[in-house]
């Protein structure tokens, strides 16, 4: 983390809340669910993207709110399997849904396997996926348990994240796909997100050196792959990406096995976008929708200031860091 980084976040207390609110714009498609099928339904008719919705809000305090919570991710899945794309597909074709335990329940280590079965049954009735996100350590276990509880029940449509920087994330994919470790449905059913992680966690349990995480993250995607789950490769570290690429193309690895993830706002990984065109693999954007836009921005910003840097060389320097994106219907293969 570089003291840019840091200095751009102990400057957030005195940065005007309207500042940050159109910071929070760049990378929040609206405030209601509505704005977020409109911002999926574009992308993907200009771009041809995928979709994962997240409605903010973490930390629901009171039983009303967990309840509230809850049925906004079914009326959003609801108004997913009503919409159309101009090709005529359905929007819930190309939209998955995600979520945090502690969005949707007071108290996950009690709560959280059975909200989640609310939402995630609810959704296969419409062939919506589910991701459950990974939040910090202190969740860690009981996130990863509730996954396995989906997956052991049998639940086509879910889907669960790891974080590369943990030390115990290479012991928790080997438990979770050990060969003896039996689910009712097939291991290409089982989505698993990689990710690096977003939370700053301490030196005894994760790792803080940038070059370490990447050769984790290189490690736990081959470690997927070989598990024969469908790996979603969410990242916009471009030579993670590229690496990725090599992996499945040495390996002959069809695309229906894994996808590219990345956030909205951040669009230097749209450099890739033609090689990852090519491999014929899906690219989904993380869209999310929320009143909090301010709160979750600052949370996040707070949690891991070198996100802060990012925003400011993203503000200032934008139009050179991004490549611009091709539409489809300019789109050309790489090799004629
Ligand atoms: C689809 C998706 C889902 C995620 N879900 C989770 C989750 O459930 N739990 C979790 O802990 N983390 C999650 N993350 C966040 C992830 O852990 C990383 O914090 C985040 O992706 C930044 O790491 P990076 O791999 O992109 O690499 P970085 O090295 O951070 O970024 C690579 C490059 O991307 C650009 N960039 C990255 N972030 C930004 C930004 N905010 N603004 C502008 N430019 C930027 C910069 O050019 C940077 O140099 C998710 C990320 C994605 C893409």
């Amino acid at each position: 983390m570089s003291a840019f980084d840091n200095g751009v976040a102990s400057l957030l207390p005195i940065i005007p809340r309207f500042i940050v609110g159109r910071v929070a714009r760049q990378y929040i498609a609206g405030e209601t669910i509505e704005d977020g099928i409109e911002r999926i339904r574009t992308n993907y008719d200009t771009f041809g993207d995928d979709a994962t919705l997240d409605i903010l809000g973490e930390f629901v305090r009171n039983p009303s709110q967990a309840r509230e919570a809850v049925q906004h991710y079914e009326r959003a899945i609801l108004l997913l399997a009503q919409g159309h794309t101009q090709g005529g597909r359905k929007v819930s074709e190309i939209t998955t849904v995600s979520l945090k335990a502690t969005g949707i329940c007071i108290n996950p280590s009690k709560e959280l396997t059975p909200a989640l079965e609310q939402i995630v049954s609810y959704a296969e009735q419409f062939g919506v996926g589910v991701t459950l996100d990974m939040e910090n350590s202190p969740y860690t276990s009981l996130t990863l348990a509730a996954a396995q509880e989906m997956w052991l029940r049998g639940h086509r449509n879910f889907g669960a994240c790891v974080q590369a920087m943990l030390d115990r994330t290479e012991n928790d994919v080997a438990e979770l796909f050990a060969p003896d470790a039996e689910y009712p449905i097939a291991r290409k059913d089982i989505r698993v997100r990689i990710v690096k992680g977003i939370y700053r966690e301490s030196a005894d349990i994760a790792s803080r050196d940038r070059e370490e995480i990447r050769k984790r993250y290189r490690q736990r995607v081959r470690q997927l792959l070989d598990a024969g789950v469908y790996v979603e490769i969410a990242t916009h570290d471009l030579p993670l990406i590229y690496d990725a690429l090599n992996v499945v193309r040495e390996r002959g690895i069809p695309a229906s096995r894994y996808e590219f993830q990345s956030l909205l706002g951040v669009n230097n990984v749209h450099k890739a976008e033609p090689e990852i065109v090519e491999m014929g693999a899906k690219r989904r954007v993380y869209i999310p929708v929320g009143k909090d836009g301010y709160g979750y921005s600052v949370r996040r910003l707070r949690e891991n200031p070198e996100i802060a840097g990012h925003v400011v060389k993203s503000l200032l320097f934008g139009n050179m860091l991004n490549s611009k994106r091709v539409p489809l219907s300019e789109r050309r293969p790489l090799r004629a």
